[in-house]
């Protein structure tokens, strides 16, 4: 029979998929011995099974008042009891951690009698009632669907009556009067009563908890991190402590290094006289976890030897929610914490220095996502700029934008295509939307643990937090520093989230430190840097994989080489024809007989030669993959509007240029219905003729001309669009005739290859035969998605898919990550018969994906021999080739 519910005596963190990740780290810290209250965690199946079916699965029921009995038995006190009552926090725990996502409620078990047994026991009247309207809030608000607000004016409205600025000022009468209008609320909201069996109250905590899986927030927090939606959360039942017992009580966050730099040290946030929720909510400013040892030294010192036997145990930063009740410490949780990408490098580097981790390790637990943002570009030191005031460094980055007083103006603003900063107070959950679309958040509340702080390192986003000089007004969409500057909506802000200094107007960006080191600057001794090189030289040292770029022009071939390249894999010549050559392209269109083709094209090559020299130049002695022209013509002629308007205008006044007619001829003689499925490609080639020789002859004589100078050219030429082997026949022969003749005319002999793309699905089916003909096979994944899914590249990303994302057809665009199963499928399939026909056979790919990290895991398992990307891809490709190597 199927168990739903473990004691946390029983479980250890490797059971995450099944406890949710507090449940198996409470189990593993009760292992450890640590203090952790009693408790029980009721399993995500247990959750899977009652968001299907609707209902308690068979025997929850029964099983959870089994587990409560035994912890009523430890805690020698019934849930509820009157004189005594054992109270217990139900809490929510994924596998996958989701902050502030789903549902708590604490002190389930209070009622209008325990509560007063609560009173005289704790000899804190004040307390206990506090407790109840917490309760009575949370329970009203998650289960009983009540909205939070009304409880939230309630407590305001008490607080203008009495004149009490905070919620500590208080007395226990205020507060007894606050729990008879919550329980009003309660009764006028629902028209029922709220309900006073503490066991009642504990099924209902658990289904809500249950039910809090499908939020809004869940749901749209599970689509940015690519968390399955079908895991479910478990349910931790934990008996209560306290941290608003008094000025002997609190509650804080600590983590073992700091998660903004990586920087050792304790680093943290506590609270005296609170309730977790109100740390992590970063409604009240809180302490520096340091200021605990003046005012607790026991419970500090005991905290500061578990912090160090968890870091030890888990060999990693952990981050840790804990409680002191009267003198005693409680924990409540630890686990692997959230880090900035930064801090993630320079974690791994100094794990390995201690003798914790090896290489390997270091390697699995940093990401090319994380490289890429540590690429990202910071503010210009040397400009000039107006510092507003300064917050905590929460999440790093350099982030320009308007600022934005609420989450749907920040929504709105990004979708017109304006940057944002999203200035909130504090944020809640229900931010969600305006983070995702702001670059950066500034709150004047709260601290490094705060939620705006947690869910912006979370997402990559610059934040910086607690800029308590700050007068932010929601209301008015302003803010003021305490010196009376304003900053009102849209007004240009840029904050540092590695500094927290918040600027007026824009301040220039530049490189970052990362991206310097890789251009060969000296960065000095920064730790950040050291960790990247030396776990990047691990990647390079593991991969299968190499790495090309997609380059066009020598800059970005020299710049992709510094970054490590090996080579380029993609140099698509059509950009070579726009600019200043689009004339001599014009005449190429234009030309009506022979001879003029003839000398179109004459007049390209010495242009088209000397793009080449220049990029062989820039990647001498390694590979360089040209491909032949692949866009319809037509792209490279004014609009067919534009153009029309143009001549109608013109001859209005009777004086259309004859030119403007001729192209308007040849736009209208070449309008394609579908021209990403028209003449474009290897068809081109075939049709105009001439064309691919040109191109041909000067990739050679440029190759020649390097070879002359003492170079090492190693050009590849490539087919695009191919989808017949017939089609690759007929251009490669070209090529070969076009090749002996530069031989014989320069003198120079240069070796070459001949391959094709892979990217239509005809190609891929009929990769073996293909091969016949090519030295190697390069896959447009671009081209290869579009066809397969028939998606038109250019349209659907924008017009649909965010329906096709909510529907769950798939987790992430088809054109971001490989799909594995269809597109991916078929890369396989060519792979294998390419192979089978022609065991030499070079493959790579070239389209978007080639600096996509899951699909270059993907393609590492299929057996590529190199990926290629855009250049500033290639360090975060190369790094990814290596976790791929070791996970293969
Ligand atoms: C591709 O289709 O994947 C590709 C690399 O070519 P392009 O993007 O130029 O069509
Ligand atoms: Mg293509």
């Amino acid at each position: 029979m199927v168990r739903y519910v473990y004691d946390f005596a029983e479980g250890s963190r490797e059971q995450k998929d099944l406890l949710g990740g507090k449940g198996a780290n409470l189990a593993e810290m009760t292992r450890l011995g640590l203090p952790v209250p009693p408790g029980f965690t009721v399993t995500t199946e247990a959750c899977q099974a009652y968001l299907g079916a609707g209902r308690d699965p068979e025997g929850l029921a029964e099983e959870i008042e089994e587990h409560l009995e035994a912890l009523e038995k430890t805690m020698g006190k019934r849930l509820g009891q009157p004189d005594d009552p054992l109270l217990v926090a139900v809490r929510s725990g994924a596998a996958a951690s989701m902050p502030g996502m789903m549902e708590t409620v604490l002190n389930v078990g209070l009622n209008d009698e325990s509560v007063r047994g609560l009173a005289r026991q704790s000899g804190d009247e004040r307390f206990a009632y506090d407790s109840y309207r917490r309760l009575l809030a949370m329970y009203g608000k998650t289960v009983m669907g009540i909205d939070g607000e009304l409880f939230e004016s309630a407590i305001d409205d008490l607080k203008t009556r009495v004149g009490a600025t905070t919620d500590i000022d208080l007395g226990a009468g205020d507060i007894r009067a606050l729990v008879a209008t919550y329980l009003q609320i309660v009764r006028e909201q629902t028209g029922r009563e709220f309900p006073q069996d503490p066991r009642d109250q504990l099924g209902g905590a658990v289904r809500s908890v249950f039910e809090s899986w499908n939020t809004e927030r869940a749901v749209l927090y599970r689509r940015q991190e690519g968390i399955a939606g079908d895991l479910g959360t478990a349910v931790n039942v934990c008996s209560m402590v306290f941290g608003n017992l008094g000025p002997d009580s609190g509650t804080g966050v600590a983590f073992t290094r700091d998660p903004a730099t990586g920087a050792q040290g304790i680093y943290g946030d506590y609270l005296v006289n609170a309730q977790g929720e109100d740390v992590v909510s970063g409604i009240r400013n809180t302490v520096p976890l340091a200021d605990l040892e003046d005012i607790d030294k026991t419970s500090y010192d005991e905290l500061m030897r578990i912090m160090v036997l968890l870091e030890n145990h888990y060999r990693d930063l952990c981050d840790i929610e804990f409680t002191v009740e009267r003198g005693t410490l409680w924990m409540l949780q630890t686990r692997v914490g959230k880090r900035t990408a930064a801090a993630a490098f320079r974690i791994a580097g100094q794990l390995v220095d201690q003798g914790l981790i090896d290489l390997d390790e270091a390697l699995r637990r940093v990401t090319g996502a994380q490289l890429a943002q540590l690429m990202f570009p910071q503010f210009d030191p040397s400009a000039d700029r107006t510092l507003l005031t300064r917050g905590m460094n929460a999440s790093p980055g350099a982030a320009v934008g308007e600022a934005v007083f609420s989450s749907d103006a920040a929504v709105e603003r990004a979708a017109a295509g304006a940057r944002v900063i999203l200035v909130r107070r504090e944020t809640t959950p229900d931010d969600l939307h305006g983070m995702v679309a702001a670059t950066g958040v500034l709150t004047s509340r709260g601290g490094k643990t705060s939620h705006a702080a947690v869910v912006a390192r979370g997402m990559g986003r610059t934040c910086v937090c607690g800029a308590d000089d700050l007068d932010v007004d929601i209301r008015g969409h302003r803010f003021r520093t305490s010196d009376g500057r304003q900053v009102a909506e849209g007004d240009l802000i840029s904050i540092d989230g590695s500094t927290g200094e918040v600027f007026l107007g824009a301040v220039p960006v530049m490189d970052s430190l990362v991206v310097r080191h890789f251009e060969g600057h000296d960065t000095g001794e920064d730790e950040v840097v050291a960790a990247v090189v030396r776990i990047m030289e691990h990647a390079d040292r593991l991969r299968r994989l190499a790495v090309r770029t997609n380059a066009d022009t020598p800059t970005d071939a020299a710049r992709a080489r510094r970054f490590g390249a090996q080579g380029v894999g993609l140099c698509r010549t059509e950009h070579m024809f726009l600019g200043e050559r689009r004339e001599l392209v014009e005449h190429l269109i234009l030309a009506t007989d022979e001879q003029q083709r003839h000398d179109a094209l004459a007049a390209l090559l010495p242009h088209q030669r000397s793009d080449f020299e220049q990029v062989l130049e820039a990647m001498d002695g390694l590979p360089v993959t040209i491909r032949l022209l692949d866009p319809p013509l037509h792209e490279f002629l004014p609009g067919f509007t534009e153009l029309s308007m143009q001549v109608a205008v013109a001859e209005v006044t009777g004086r259309p240029n004859p030119r403007d007619v001729r192209l308007l001829a040849a736009v209208k003689r070449m309008h394609e219905e579908n021209p990403m499925l028209g003449l474009r490609g290897v068809r081109l080639g075939l049709v105009i003729p001439g064309l691919f020789s040109m191109q041909t002859r000067a990739i050679l004589e440029a190759a020649a001309a390097r070879r002359r100078d003492g170079g090492d050219p190693r050009p590849e030429i490539m087919i695009p669009l191919v989808g017949a082997v017939q089609e690759l026949e007929l251009v490669r022969n070209e090529v070969l005739r076009v090749a002996a003749d530069v031989e014989a005319e320069t003198g120079v002999s240069v070796p070459f290859e001949v391959g094709t793309m892979i990217e239509l699905p005809r190609a891929a089916v009929t990769a073996g035969e293909i091969a016949g003909a090519a030295q190697f096979f390069s896959f447009g994944t671009n081209d290869l998605t579009q066809m397969t899914w028939g998606f038109s590249r250019d349209d659907v990303e924008v017009s649909f898919f965010t329906q096709y994302l909510e529907h769950g057809i798939f987790a992430v665009s088809p054109f971001e990550t490989i799909d594995r199963d269809g597109v991916g499928a078929l890369v396989r399939l060519a792979a294998e018969q390419g192979r089978a026909a022609r065991p030499d056979l070079t493959l790579g790919v070239c389209g978007e994906h080639g600096g996509d990290p899951s699909s270059i895991h993907f393609f590492d398992e299929v057996g590529l021999d190199y990926v290629s990307c855009s250049p500033f891809r290639v360090p975060v490709a190369r790094l990814e080739a290596g976790r791929a190597a070791l996970d293969g």
